[in-house]
């Protein structure tokens, strides 16, 4: 019997992998390997859930303004509001942050201590300096990852899990692919969407690793007295050492951490917990009843930070959808839908029209390259 030949094998299954599985969908015979037991284990199972029109540098507004709406008009998003929060001595960094989104299109608008204190009753007085961002919301991470596994099925994907890819070997017509197990797959194209793992899946097919570098982030789970208010806004320290945001009658916690990983199973370490914890009780009033669940995930990121999206500029039929960093749910939409045009030739539409796909394309890595030696 022939093995089926797809149009697209797209390797992951995380957000990165279902989303853009679902928009090739329509217009491919697309197949999906995971090697988890269900999609969705590694970083998209693990995030703060959060849309911030600011995050990740004005180079990820282009994708993160229209995924917004997308996500909105979808009932995905729950309005929260962010406060990027200083000290007198945060000065020059908090007018450095004004400027830089300048023309970018996000809303913000600067609080004295008198406004930061209306929202934030717990903070100590030196915190006195806020950039608020009222339109920054909770994505409902489950529903949108399940909103497009439900595309692929309804869309004639074949997703398979317990299928971790092992061998990529070129054929005629484009790849056999060989998984852990001994199943072989074959597909004209493969979509590199491996989270942690897109550099060493790029290894397998002979292409030049990236740089792509996993880096763990903690987040921990606190019960506070007094609790904390639901509409509470995210407060993030301008200097990067802590955001906090409730949920459920809880607070998320975070030290910002980026410490460099192997791809792996992130776990939290103790040091980090306690950093976090330690931030926090310098920063707030509020007191720490219980540490009720701690956890960690890898945010994987080009050496630009920005994401990668489009076929490898040497090794043909290789595609990457990859370095989602710290912001590859809230850009999911926009990101997909224009990576899936990039591969299939077709034109901008409403989500894309105002994004520059050679911004993210792997290509720029072979330009900075030449000038380099040039
Ligand atoms: C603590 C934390 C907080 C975050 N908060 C936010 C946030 O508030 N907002 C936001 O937008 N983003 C946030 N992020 C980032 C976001 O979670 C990631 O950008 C996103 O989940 C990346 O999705 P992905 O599909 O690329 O990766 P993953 O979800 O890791 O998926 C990659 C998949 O590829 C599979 N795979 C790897 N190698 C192979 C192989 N050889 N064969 C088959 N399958 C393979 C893996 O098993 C995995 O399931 C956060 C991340 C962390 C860790």
């Amino acid at each position: 019997m022939t093995e089926k030949l797809y149009d697209f094998a797209v390797i992951g299954a995380g957000m990165a992998g279902a989303s853009i599985a679902a928009e090739l969908a329509p217009h491919a015979k697309v197949l999906v390997l995971e090697a988890e037991d269900a999609p969705g284990y590694h970083s998209t199972g693990r995030s703060a859930a959060f849309w911030e029109e600011c995050y990740g540098g004005p180079g990820l507004v282009p994708l993160t303004l229209p995924s917004g709406g997308y996500l909105r008009e979808h009932g995905f998003l729950n309005q929260r509001g962010a406060l990027y929060i200083g000290r007198a001595e945060d000065k020059a960094k908090m007018d450095g942050f004004v400027e830089n989104f300048a023309g970018t299109g996000v809303t913000i608008e600067r609080l004295d201590a008198g406004g930061l204190r209306s929202k934030v009753p717990q903070l100590h007085e030196e915190w006195c300096d806020a950039i608020y961002e009222p339109a920054c919301a909770d994505i409902d991470v489950a529903a949108l990852h399940q909103h497009y596994l439900k595309a692929l099925r309804q869309g004639g994907v074949d997703l398979v899990c317990r299928a971790r890819v092992s061998d990529l070997a070129r054929e005629q017509g484009g790849w056999r692919i060989g998984t852990e197990r001994g199943e072989t797959y074959r597909a004209a194209q493969i979509v590199n969407a491996a989270g942690a793992w897109a550099d060493t899946l790029a290894g397998l097919a002979g292409a030049q690793p990236l740089g792509i570098g996993p880096l763990r982030r903690t987040v921990v789970q606190l019960r506070v007295s007094p609790e904390a208010p639901a509409d509470q806004p995210l407060v993030l320290d301008i200097s990067g050492g802590f955001y906090f945001k409730p949920d459920n009658g809880r607070l998320w916690l975070s030290p910002h951490d980026e410490i460099p990983s192997d791809p792996c199973d992130a776990a939290p370490e103790e040091m980090d917990v306690a950093v976090a914890i330690d931030r926090f009780q310098q920063v707030t009033k509020w007191r720490i009843e219980a540490v009720e669940r701690r956890w960690a995930g890898l945010r994987s990121f080009a050496p630009d930070r920005l994401p990668v999206y489009g076929p490898d500029p040497a090794v043909s039929r290789f595609n990457w959808f990859a370095g989602q960093g710290g912001f590859g749910i809230q850009t999911a939409p926009a990101a997909a839908r224009l990576a899936s045009q990039v591969l299939l030739g077709l034109e901008p539409d409403d989500l894309t029209r105002a994004i520059d796909p050679q911004a993210y394309s792997p290509a720029r890595f072979s330009a900075q390259k030449a000038r380099r030696t040039g």
